[in-house]
């Protein structure tokens, strides 16, 4: 496959400090030298070296812009072509112009995505890690990002691998006993198809399992804050937006009017409902009974409900306790600085232990107890994003049910005894929806359409 030579500005577009061009292809040296001045010709430099000079315009010798040129050669680079990065220092204006001289010399503006998709297509990573690298620009935490980088790392496609695999040795099992169709051959065959198939089953559901948490850590956990008026809600949505970095999306399509606000809480993404209304001190709590509250409380996968300690409860909030007890709520005992006049067995009652935290927002305490809470709800103490293989694309999701339906049409078929050729048909097909996730055989449209979701420069 012949391939043009790209460039594109491949940091984000902004005042900071240095800026990089990648431009990759077979053309990349030859291209750069044309408009690069330096000691060491760039034909001729050695693969991953860096060099000192000025980007030029050829015609005129006129500098442009002093750089840094790193050269790395096929197929020790991301694309596994020929890769020259130009870093420049000076501005966006002037890596505009370095960029339009590139442009001049012969080089196409790359597409969004298109220096990935080249190293999906050179066999350099496969479709999951490809799709982990759109993840990993959009990461809105810690925990998301080190997910994307697991699977970046091809974690998820070891996994489909492994599975694949498995299901290779079930089809070959089986072609071996169409050749051999003696009869205890077959009842062996079934006891093995029985056990193999269960296996590979269960390691599916086992991926599919980690789809919520994927999906909550990538988007954010939707949080209500509610309790009655001055217990402290704006207070606490305070704390939590000045402590933890707030995340601002930039991605595409997302709606931006939309209110909502992500904060990050020991790792884990809150996605705060409501917070204009918080902000506006149209208390949620006032509207208790009101239909409208009551469909806010039914969308959000975690309630912080905060009390005042300082107060005695009212009946509404008893009637908010009973209504909110069998959803994921963590009771805030706030404004733990004054005197107690709450009778903690009121709470017990409706909460355990655990989900109840003190803090005292004015003094800033007790914060940790929350992190705490969060991350226990969530994870119960034994997920690390470390450990385990996140499923978080939905693309991916789909296919592990397809396979799995397969896979569990074609042990039905086993049990039934059905015969063996037709079973074949459902192990190949769940084969094949898992290849269709590493990105075997897939079609030109689904790349496509995969890689166009990437930013520019990626
Ligand atoms: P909201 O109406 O539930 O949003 O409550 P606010 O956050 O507006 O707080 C109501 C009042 O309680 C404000 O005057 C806060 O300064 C005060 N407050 C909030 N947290 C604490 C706390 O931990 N201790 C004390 N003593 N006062 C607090
Ligand atoms: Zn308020």
């Amino acid at each position: 496959m012949i391939m043009d030579t790209i460039a594109a500005i491949s940091t984000p577009l902004g005042e900071g400090g240095i800026s990089v061009i990648r431009v990759s292809g077979g053309e990349a040296v030859p291209l750069v030298e044309r408009v690069f001045q330096s000691k060491v010709k760039l034909s001729e430099a050695a693969t991953h070296t860096v060099h000192y000079g000025n980007i030029i315009v050829p015609a005129t010798k006129d500098r442009v812009e002093e750089v840094l040129v790193t050269v790395m050669r096929a197929p020790r680079s991301f694309t596994m072509e020929d890769v020259v990065e130009v870093s420049c220092h000076g501005g966006i204006v002037s890596v505009k112009k370095v960029l339009d001289l590139l442009l001049l010399q012969g080089i196409r503006l790359a597409e969004p995505g298109e220096f990935t998709k080249r190293a999906f297509l050179n066999g350099r990573i496969d479709l999951t890690q490809a799709e982990a690298v759109i993840d990993l620009i959009r990461a809105k935490s810690d925990r998301a990002f080190s997910i994307a980088l697991k699977q970046v790392e091809g974690n998820l496609s070891k996994q489909i691998k492994v599975i694949r695999h498995q299901l290779v040795e079930l089809m070959a099992h089986i072609e071996v006993n169409i050749d051999y169709p003696e009869h205890d051959v077959e009842e062996m065959t079934n006891a093995y198809i029985h056990e193999k198939g269960t296996a590979a089953l269960a390691h599916i559901d086992m991926l599919l399992h980690t789809a919520q948490q994927g999906k909550i850590l990538r988007e954010g956990i939707e949080t209500a804050i509610v309790g009655r008026p001055n217990v402290g809600k704006s207070s606490l949505l305070n704390e939590l937006a000045q402590e933890n970095r707030a995340i601002v999306t930039d991605v595409p399509g997302t709606t931006r009017d939309v209110i909502s606000e992500f904060v990050n809480v020991g790792g884990i993404p809150l996605k705060l409902l409501d917070t204009a209304g918080i902000r506006e001190t149209s208390d949620i709590v006032e509207q208790i009974g009101v239909e409208r509250s009551r469909v806010a409380l039914a969308e959000a996968d975690l309630i912080l409900l905060v009390i005042s300690r300082s107060e005695e409860l009212l009946p509404d909030e008893v009637e908010l306790m009973r209504q909110l007890a069998g959803k994921q709520t963590i009771v805030i005992i706030n404004k733990i600085d004054l005197p107690s006049k709450l009778d903690m067995n009121q709470i017990l009652a409706y909460f355990p232990q655990e989900r109840i935290v003190e803090v005292s927002l004015v003094e800033g305490t007790g914060m940790d107890g929350l992190e705490k809470a969060i991350s226990g709800i969530f994870f119960e103490g034994k997920l690390e994003a470390g450990d385990l293989t996140y499923v978080s694309n939905i693309r991916h999701i789909h296919l592990l049910k397809q396979a799995r339906a397969s896979l569990e049409d074609g042990l039905q078929a086993n049990e039934e005894h059905t015969p063996i050729d037709i079973l074949q048909i459902d192990l190949r097909s769940a084969w094949e929806y898992l290849g269709e996730i590493i990105g075997d055989s897939v079609g030109e449209s689904l790349i496509d359409q995969i890689f166009t979701q990437f930013c520019l420069g990626k």
